[in-house]
């Protein structure tokens, strides 16, 4: 098999074509050569990000049901285009349709571009029939009730590919999800409701399972982590960051970096045996650990780790999922807090940032590795990369729990930087400009009662965001330049009552 070159390796996307017996081996040989080549057109290096994997022409009932069960069984595909080439009757395709269980892409599309004006015969009429085939699909998928995406044009169409290519980071992040182990160094922070949270509802919903360990176990294997392992790590920090002088080896502070890097060391084997993609810690219960871990819980955010300070899982399996749904792509994607705002002179802007956890792959330069006293937690002073967020486009995401199901807010942002430099700040930092305003931002953000932990990414925008949400079944209001306070009100009602009732009873 070739080398899977796409940042999803392992998974795979099945491609089924519709059609039915009733024409006969030779059209039915063009079809199957004419679906491979459209998906082999879409699989193309810089197109969908995901392996397109072509399965051979769907012609019965009992071939469609036995793929769509095929597809539920795989670890590997995590989504299905499917695409109607010829008519392929739709009483087919509901003992399969009804049983799949995987996101469904209806790629409406053509094997030719332009129409043979001068040529065109009975024959060719017959061979491509799409135009009433899909239509014949579609309304079965209506009528089942299937939360598909539809895409129509041709597979040259950069529109087609570009939804398609949005569609397949969304199912990734959905598999991501669904197999996300979290793991919770003690319970939430003491008397906050918004990081409270159904656990159960949760794995039923996302398919993340989230379970508590005693903080205390994981000291125990950061302190079997051997001294040399921690000063090679050390040095390693030396290399990348520039660390202040008395974090270096030669410094009077350096035994604290050597703990951060134990720290490191420590989570990392403990996330890695239990098989873990995201964790939280909580200020308030450290256990035996003498610092609260700062460059540790960054360096393992860049690495891909979800996470989500003072206990709060939704955030840190959020943070996991967009991770994965931004493999690959420019821009980076961290843990937030908003924090603090300027409100004029001139446009005003948020300062996000949080205790120490704000991950390096938003950084606009080398992160300088500092170590400051910490006002809360009671510990020794927690050693932390510093920087300012890259400027650009990005979007703020939050996940809360209203009680009767789960929200997802987004927010438009651009990231702009600091007026003036920030000299005394000793933390990472993001400062952005939210859309369409501040003030209506924020007004839409707290009628949403969507959380302030959140994530910040670059690199995942809000379509990807709104494919994942109508495969995942939850609710995504967005606030973007196009919001006004009071259509948003009406949204959040409709939402309210839509959701509510389209869970079972
Ligand atoms: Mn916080």
């Amino acid at each position: 098999m070739e080398t899977d070159t796409t940042p999803y390796p392992g998974h795979e996307i099945w491609f089924f074509t519709g059609s039915q017996g009733l024409y006969g081996d030779d059209v039915l040989r063009q079809v199957a050569e004419q679906s491979r080549s459209i998906s082999e057109t879409l699989g193309r290096p810089g197109k969908v990000p995901v392996r397109i994997v072509w399965k051979p022409v769907l012609t019965d009932a009992d071939a469609i049901r036995r793929i769509c069960l095929e597809a539920n069984a795989s670890d590997t595909c995590v989504g299905v285009i499917v695409w109607m080439h010829t008519f392929s009757p739709a009483k087919m395709w509901i003992a399969g349709l009804s049983a799949l269980d995987r996101p469904v892409l209806h790629l409406h599309t053509q094997y030719n571009l332009s129409l043979p004006w001068s040529s065109i015969d009975m024959d060719f009429m017959n061979l491509n029939q799409a135009a009433h085939g899909d239509r014949e699909f579609a309304h079965i998928e209506s009528r089942l009730g299937i939360d598909r995406k539809i895409v129509a044009g041709h597979a040259t169409d950069p529109r087609v590919t570009r939804r398609i290519a949005t569609w397949a980071r969304a199912t990734a992040g959905r598999h991501a999800s669904r197999t996300l182990r979290l793991a919770r160094f003690g319970d939430n922070m003491r008397d906050v409701a918004v990081t409270e949270g159904d656990k159960v509802e949760a794995q039923l919903r996302f398919g993340f399972s989230v379970n508590t360990y005693a903080v205390n176990d994981l000291v125990t294997v950061v302190d079997e982590i051997e001294d040399k392992a921690a000063a090679e790590l050390a040095s390693e920090y030396c290399e990348l960051y520039d660390v202040v002088p008395a974090l270096r080896p030669d410094g009077i502070r350096h035994d604290a970096l050597l703990y951060a890097a134990r720290q490191e060391l420590g989570l990392r084997t403990f996330l890695t045996e239990g098989g873990f993609t995201a964790f939280t810690t909580n200020f308030e219960d450290l256990g035996g650990l003498r610092q609260l871990p700062g460059l540790a819980v960054q360096r393992l955010m860049a690495d891909g780790y979800g996470f989500g300070g003072e206990g709060d899982w939704k955030t840190s399996a959020l943070l996991r999922t967009m991770k994965v749904m931004g493999l690959g792509q420019p821009g980076g994607t961290t843990f937030m807090e908003d924090y603090t705002y300027h409100l004029g002179p001139g446009t005003p802007r948020v300062l996000g940032a949080h205790m120490l956890e704000v991950c390096p792959s938003v950084a606009a330069d080398r992160p300088r590795c500092e170590i400051h006293p910490l006002s809360i937690g009671g510990r020794e002073d927690p050693v932390r990369l510093v920087f300012d967020a890259a400027k650009g486009p990005a979007v703020v995401v939050g996940l809360s729990d209203l009680g009767d199901r789960f929200r997802l807010t987004a927010n438009t942002v651009d990231v702009v930087g600091p007026k003036e430099r920030l000299p005394r700040l000793p933390v990472a930092r993001a400062v952005w400009q939210p859309h369409p305003s501040l003030a209506e931002s924020a007004e839409g953000w707290l009628l949403a009662g969507a959380p302030h932990h959140t994530v910040l990414s670059s690199a995942v925008d809000v379509a990807t965001l709104d494919d994942y949400a109508a495969m995942t079944g939850v609710e995504l209001v967005t606030i973007d330049e196009h919001t006004t306070s009071d259509r948003l009100a009406k949204e959040l009602r409709w939402n309210a009552a839509y959701h509510r009732l389209a869970q079972a009873l």
